[in-house]
């Protein structure tokens, strides 16, 4: 039986990596995969928005990280992963919202990220063509951005075997065990090794049933599209947190293409694997999108689909050591709506943590422990 010091399950937003800060650090890593390419879960659903402006230490700590990778990687690596530094802009057109807004401000700045309230005039001069009626500013955080999910993966994924990983695509893990090391079994082989990686994504918790460890994570499944490549006329992702009449908040931004890329958090959830995408959201997400800039109106969309965020109960990722007292299993899942910008930064801070340079109680993480009671909330998800 071939053995590995690790063994990754998902070639996603976390997985692929992951593999490669591993590799980096000379473990011998496999990466088991059901589909035929790295990316072909959730990653390729992102619409690629990252940010460090959230809500929790362990989590902007980290997203940090995540955007020193992405934003440095064409420099370092020379692959284009289409890194824009637009920002972030959540404008405001109520007091609550104003209040909920400024009171996170204050927990970002401290913990010094480089976000503000601006004023109704700066919102303007920022996003040409926003409503203008009823806005009272905006929180602004210029050093976020966004990259390609697709061109980044493939960028981590060559890396990642020029360190030296092996990926084995279409193949499926079907059942774990653990004597000493863990056994892996899938539907073409059977392989060894000392630590067990679950970044199955929303499969985590069937994955984890295989070692009888439960994870609370569960897919819910949101709508996304893309327009037509236009001019330049929009920098940040606009983030609208209002409640629309089938929606809690939408989000969109202008990527590095030109085209307009949005997506939208139905109300009520939609819990379910169910992926079949369907015009009906284009009803509310085009009155929201219209509402905040009523110039979008002629712009022609390209592409619609639905993908699933792999939800914790409290929205915070799920990262942990020996989960459920065994030895040696990590679990990376539950990145809810922001594994694509999470991904790197765990990757980095997991590798840390096995050769030892940082402990697994590191400010980056602590927050992610398995062992949590789940009832936090995150304020921003
Ligand atoms: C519409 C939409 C927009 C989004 N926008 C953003 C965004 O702007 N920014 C952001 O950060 N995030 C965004 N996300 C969230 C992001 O896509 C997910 O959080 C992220 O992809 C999850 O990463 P993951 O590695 O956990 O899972 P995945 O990327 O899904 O990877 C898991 C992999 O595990 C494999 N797998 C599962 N079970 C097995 C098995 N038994 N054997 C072998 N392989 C297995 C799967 O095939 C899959 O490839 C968005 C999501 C959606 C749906």
């Amino acid at each position: 039986m071939e053995k590995f010091d690790v063994i990754i399950v998902g070639a996603g937003s976390v997985g692929v990596p992951l593999s490669l800060f591993l590799s980096k650090e000379k473990f011998k890593v496999l990466v088991l995969e059901k589909n035929p390419s790295p990316g072909q879960g959730q990653n390729k659903a992102a619409i690629g928005g990252i940010r460090a402006t959230h809500s929790d230490s362990s989590k902007i700590k980290t997203c940090l990280k995540s955007l020193e990778i992405f934003s440095t990687w064409k420099e370092t690596y020379g692959d284009d992963i289409g890194w824009l530094k637009g920002g972030y802009l959540f404008p405001v057109y109520n007091p609550q919202d104003e209040k909920i807004l400024k009171d996170l401000l204050l927990v970002q700045k401290s913990y010094g990220l480089n976000i503000k309230w601006i004023d109704k005039d700066e919102v303007c001069e920022l996003v040409k063509g926003i409503n203008k009626e009823g806005l009272l500013g905006a929180t602004y955080s210029p050093d976020d951005g966004s990259a390609s999910p697709l061109l980044s993966i493939n960028a981590f994924y060559f890396k990642s075997k020029e360190y030296g990983t092996q990926f084995n695509f279409n193949e499926k893990i079907i059942e774990v065990s653990k004597k000493e090391n863990f056994i892996i079994k899938t539907d073409k082989g059977d392989y060894e090794s000392k630590y067990f990686i679950n970044a199955s994504g929303s499969h985590a918790k069937a994955v984890s049933l295989m070692l009888g460890v439960d994870v609370p994570v569960k897919p819910d499944s949101h709508p996304a599209g893309i327009t037509e490549p236009l001019e330049r006329i929009l920098d940040p992702m606009l983030v609208d947190i209002r409640k629309g009449e089938k929606s809690k908040n939408c989000y969109f931004y202008q990527n590095f293409e030109g085209q307009i890329i949005f997506c939208l958090t139905p109300e009520p959830p939609q819990w379910g694997y169910d992926r079949k995408v369907s015009s009906e959201f284009l009803n509310e997400i085009s009155k929201r999108m219209l509402n905040l800039i009523p110039g979008l109106k002629d712009i022609r969309i390209r592409r619609l689909w639905k993908g699933l965020y792999p939800m914790t109960p409290d929205g915070f990722p799920i990262v942990d050591f020996n989960s459920g007292g065994i030895e040696n299993y990590i679990l990376c899942v539950g990145m809810c709506g922001q594994g694509f910008m999470l991904g790197p930064g765990i990757g980095w801070v997991v590798s840390q943590v096995l050769t030892g340079k940082k402990t697994k109680d590191d400010d980056m993480i602590i927050n992610f422990r398995l062992s949590r009671n789940f009832t936090g909330q995150e304020k921003l998800k």
